[in-house]
């Protein structure tokens, strides 16, 4: 399992790369655009050089990048459709550039329409992001489920994979935080073990991408997506050790989307300490 954190790509990847090697990382997730404005940012070729220098001599092993909040692939709105469309083809090719394990993507939401239609639409941009980019796969992540956001349940994600035409290439990107705020409770190996057969069962495990661990400040089932420190939310310690040593998470990044650059250490220390816990626990 590689674990680690959302770090600040101000200055550009190799950056990035350099700040969650500081911090203990061996998986890192970045945006790669400014997070409130819609300019998508492209590469340049001594950046994407000057990203795989630093990457093969560190210890990080895998990038993800997360798409911005502001992309709605479900909107009705023609304009805000095609800077969706224009962004999300640009997330992906620089996923590509840079050999990203995936570009995490909330898939959009319905916001007050109906959810059937709001899946089709969301899977139509996807098709279309897919098409015009290579390569780099798509992790759509699970949502607290506030509001009309899509993806709040693994039928609704097996929804938008149909809808977005069933590429091999995406895949989801499971939020602690938010499976809890969902409803599901994933606080025992054996609830956590039933939440994961229902996965399967209904998106397949080949689907399995990558990882967000946030501890919860919403209870269970409460759609209130609020992140909290490792061991400081409704999750609790016990609850993080039993997702860090899930045997099918074993082979996926693990990425904590919370702690500030400062905190970032220390939660990577914990996180590996409660992995190990979790796997004790389960020996
Ligand atoms: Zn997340
Ligand atoms: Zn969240």
């Amino acid at each position: 399992m590689l674990i680690g954190a959302h770090v600040s790509p101000a200055g550009g990847p190799a950056k990035a790369v350099e700040r969650g090697t500081e911090a203990g990382c061996t998986a890192i997730q970045i945006f790669n655009q400014n997070p409130r404005a819609w300019k998508p940012s492209v590469y340049s070729d001594e950046q994407i050089a000057a990203y795989h220098e630093t990457l093969d001599a560190s210890p990080v092993d895998a990038l993800l990048i997360h798409a911005v909040y502001l992309l709605n692939c479900a909107s009705e709105d023609p304009e805000i459709r095609a800077k969706t469309l224009t962004s999300l083809i640009a997330s992906l090719r620089a996923g590509a550039a840079l050999g990203a394990a995936g570009v995490v993507l909330h898939p959009g939401s319905a916001k007050t329409g109906e959810v059937g239609p709001a899946i089709e639409r969301a899977g139509a941009v996807i098709r279309e992001a897919l098409a015009e980019s290579e390569d780099c796969p798509l992790h759509l992540e699970n949502t607290a489920g506030a509001g009309g956001t899509l993806g709040r349940s693994f039928e609704e994600l097996a929804g938008l994979f149909d809808a977005a035409g069933g590429d091999p290439r995406l895949g989801m990107c499971l939020d602690s935080c938010h499976l809890y705020a969902s409803g599901f409770d994933i606080r025992t190996s054996d609830g956590l073990t039933k939440v994961l057969d229902d996965c399967v069962a209904l998106v397949g495990v080949e689907r399995l991408g990558s990882l967000h661990l946030n501890d919860s400040q919403g209870k269970l089932g409460s759609n209130v997506d609020r992140h909290a420190l490792l061991g400081e939310g409704e999750i609790g310690e016990d609850g993080c050790a039993v997702f860090l040593s899930e045997p099918r998470f074993r082979d996926l990044p693990v990425i904590m989307e919370t702690p500030k650059s400062e905190e970032q250490p220390d939660q990577i220390k914990r996180c590996l300490e409660l992995r190990e816990r979790g796997l004790a626990a389960r020996a």
